[in-house]
């Protein structure tokens, strides 16, 4: 190797080098950098004996380098390799883009209605919450925005089961509050916003109030004198009227260019009582948009995140902003989340239907697109959250792949996920010759955890498409090599050629006696079959993979039957 081509080599190894050492924050490798070096400069090949030494002489020099060192000789040598890996870094972080203004904190909530369990695409708003809450030591708030005992009722087990679902997601609010215990702090500030001449009661027909508001006129209620309005809303506070008699608007502009935000409702009366016992006496409710635009402020909250659909709350409640002379929240609008692996919807009251219909079992049927559902299937509240950060929260709607959700999860569990047979549909075969029992491991990356005891007694069951045609052998995982021979499977061997030189399919299979009864819970129904032997010292709760069917979580075991939800393949 003559000097000139010595110092094109460094060159180019050193610049791999850094790139190498940057990209991981460690020092270089002289293997990683010889991979991109050769491929790069084919003409270094016919030295290969010789690059190595001059490679690792680059690579200890980079080394010795600090941090900032290595970074400036790259900016220096590759400007443009640096910038694409600083692009790619800042996307792998940040699949969420920072949230502007966080210089005084930052204090998010999710507002659940709690009309019923959570949907998976309810999964967002925490996950998203709870990693900002994490990226910019802030609070999470929880508030169940629960004012409306008519068309979106309360179920009194959502609260506790939406909480749930928060903590299985893996995250922790710092504060809980329900809307439904708050109803003095709403009148409170309807009381001073009529003060301000902001309110006014009216008793107009909705329709008459809508055909006036769509043509911009006024009703006449609109300028009678605020002490007569203070004693018609205390009289709605007092439940003197019954549900339309009256309501309270706020005062915004009659001639607003958008229909929608012109004297909006921000209290009715509701005849039919609340179910929670606390707040079972109140009839007039405040409408969402002025419930949750005074909570926002009470609680401190400093970024909202809505639906784009909900752009005309924030322009309602500036108005009462206004007139409190309070600053509105930061708001990110976001785009609906689908998932499209289910043929149920993704809709609360349509699950809901589906349950009192009996068409599901409940909530966390393994059918229903719910959280509850994917939790008794093993699914890791992480793989839900890591796959609804990757979607952002760009305006544009999203689909949660559930591929996505799988795939993380199978990297969580596989490690622990021990393994077992389980035969759907299983076809009895005598079996002659051979040992007793077969011995495949219990995991086939971690050979010290040993091997199962499979016992063959004299007939096993494998499914149909496993059967050999006759003269033909299978390898039965663990056990050995069988013929299909007048009808049973005679013992060959156990020379693994037979599979790797020869193209034996291996198949699993359970002893016919002595195997454990399995009802397999899947999203397209139930799967029955049986288990060897050892699934029934398997722990409820426990993940198992089932070989060549899939990851399953163990539900339950009874003298009949075992029961397990499968996860994923
Ligand atoms: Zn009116």
């Amino acid at each position: 190797m003559d000097s000139e081509l010595r110092e094109r080599v460094e060159r180019a190894a050193r610049t791999h080098a850094l790139l190498n050492a940057v990209k991981y924050d460690s020092d270089a490798d002289v293997g990683a950098v010889m991979g991109p070096l050769m491929g790069e400069h084919p003409e270094f090949r016919e030295h290969s004996d010789e690059i190595p030494g001059v490679v690792a002489g680059v690579v200890s020099e980079v080394n010795d380098l600090s941090a900032d060192e290595r970074r400036a000789r790259l900016e220096a040598l590759a400007p443009e390799e640096l910038e694409e890996l600083e692009a790619e870094d800042e996307e792998d972080e940040h699949a969420l883009p920072d949230l502007p203004n966080v210089d005084d904190g930052v204090v998010m909530r999710a507002a659940p209605n709690p009309n019923g369990p959570w949907h998976l695409g309810h999964a967002r708003m925490p996950a998203v919450i709870g990693t900002y809450k994490e990226r910019y030591d802030g609070r999470f708030i929880c508030r169940f925005d629960d004012t409306d005992p008519e068309t979106k009722r309360p179920d009194l087990d959502a609260y506790d089961a939406i909480l749930d679902a928060i903590e299985y997601l893996g995250f922790e609010p710092d504060e809980v509050l329900r809307a439904s215990d708050r109803l003095e702090t709403y009148y409170d500030h309807a009381r001073e916003l009529i003060d301000y001449g902001g309110a006014y009661t009216c008793s107009c027909p909705q329709g008459e109030f809508s055909d006036l508001k769509n043509s911009g006129e006024a009703c006449p209620h609109r300028e009678k004198d605020a002490e007569t309005t203070r004693e018609e809303f205390e009289a709605m506070v007092d439940g003197d009227y019954s549900a339309g008699e009256m309501v309270l608007r706020v005062r915004t502009d009659i001639t607003h260019k958008n229909p929608a935000l012109r004297d909006w409702v921000a209290f009715r009366m509701i005849d039919r009582p609340h179910p929670r016992p606390e707040a079972e006496d109140y009839r007039c409710w405040p409408m969402l948009d002025f419930q949750s635009g005074v909570d926002d402020h009470l609680t401190g909250v400093t970024h909202i995140i809505r639906g784009i659909d909900l752009q005309d709350s924030a322009k309602r409640q500036r108005f009462v902003y206004d007139y409190f002379d309070w600053e509105y929240p930061e708001v990110v609008h976001w785009g609906h989340v689908q998932v499209d692996e289910y043929d149920v919807k993704l809709s609360t009251s349509t699950i809901k239907e589906l349950i009192d219909a009996g068409e599901l079992d409940g909530w966390d049927d393994p059918r229903a697109p719910t959280i509850a559902s994917l939790r008794r299937r093993g699914i890791r509240g992480e793989a839900i959250v890591d796959a609804m950060i990757e979607l952002g929260t760009s305006t544009s709607n999203v689909e949660l792949s559930m591929s996505a959700v799988y795939s993380t999860n199978r990297d969580l569990i596989d490690d622990d996920a021990d393994r077992y047979f389980f035969v759907r549909d299983g076809v009895e075969l005598p079996v002659s010759g051979g040992p007793d029992a077969g011995h495949p491991p219990v995991h086939p990356e971690h050979e010290e955890r040993g091997r199962r005891d499979v016992p063959v007694d004299d007939a096993v069951l494998v499914e149909p498409a496993d059967v050999p045609d006759e003269g033909e052998r299978v390898w039965l995982k663990g056990f050995g090599c069988v013929r299909h021979a007048d009808g049973e499977l005679a013992y060959v061997g156990d020379d693994i050629d037979a599979v790797r030189e020869e193209g034996v399919p291996v198949v699993h299979w359970a002893p016919a006696e002595r195997g454990v009864s399995v009802r397999l819970r899947t999203m397209d129904g139930d799967v029955t079959g049986v288990a060897e032997p050892g699934f029934a010292d398997t722990a409820v709760d426990e993940m198992v993979q089932f070989e060549r069917v899939g990851f399953a979580r163990v539900d339950a075991h009874d003298d009949a039957e075992s029961v397990a939800y499968f996860a994923h393949e």
